[in-house]
């Protein structure tokens, strides 16, 4: 079997592609951004779910990166408040306009929640990957970290809304983890090793 020797990474969210890179260091494959693959392509994320939304990104990048013993993945993922009945969910970059700063999306959210009483604060981040290999196939995945809202902005590691996502068995927020803290519980770490397995068992890594 050839294996994958190249990962393209559809995002162009520096803040994940850091995380990303550190969590796939192991597979010995090569792990590209769309920058540094040269693709850059306009996605509308017009899915319903995460899982959808997250296919209709690794399927338009497949469709323009033909590379032989390969993978794209794509991920796709947010924050969903039970009490906002899921806000903002599929639409969490989006939130209040792309181009609003994290305080400013974070504040709000926090403002929304006022009254509203620690268990009633609960929450996730939720992550779905796609994965388009050259000859077709493809493997959704999707992980979740529960957690709750805060009451005010902690931490300043991470990014997007990791300061109000408290953790209640680390008594910290995502933004005060370290980042091997982050990865090993986060819905990206998870969900990025479980489609590790996936593709180790279907494929495998051409480690050199
Ligand atoms: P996507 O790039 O369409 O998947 O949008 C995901 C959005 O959800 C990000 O821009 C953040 O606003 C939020 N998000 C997803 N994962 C995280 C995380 O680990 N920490 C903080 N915010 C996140």
């Amino acid at each position: 079997m050839s294996g994958i020797r190249r990962i393209l990474f559809a995002t162009g969210n520096e803040g994940k592609m850091r995380e990303i890179r550190s969590i796939l260091a192991d597979t010995g494959a090569e792990v590209l951004s769309m920058k540094e693959a040269g693709i850059s392509i306009d996605i509308v994320e017009d899915g319903t779910s995460f899982e959808e939304n997250a296919l209709i990104k690794a399927r338009a990048v497949a469709a323009a990166w033909k590379e032989p013993e390969s993978v794209v993945l794509a991920d796709d993922s947010g924050l969903v408040i039970d009490a906002l009945g899921g806000e903002p969910g599929i639409y969490s970059a989006r939130y209040m306009g792309e181009n609003t700063s994290y305080d400013k999306k974070n504040a709000n959210l926090i403002e929304r929640l006022e009254g509203i009483s620690d268990e009633k604060r609960s929450a996730s981040f939720v992550c779905a990957i796609a994965a388009v290999l050259p000859d077709g196939r493809e493997f959704t995945v999707q992980d979740a970290i529960e957690g709750r809202i805060g009451y005010e902005q902690k931490g300043e590691g991470g990014f997007g809304y990791d300061p109000i996502f408290y953790v209640p068995e680390f008594k910290k927020t995502t933004a005060e983890m370290t980042a091997e803290e982050k990865n090993r519980v986060s819905h990206r770490g998870k969900a990025l090793e479980h489609m590790k397995e996936v593709l180790r068992e279907n494929e495998g890594f051409d480690c050199k």
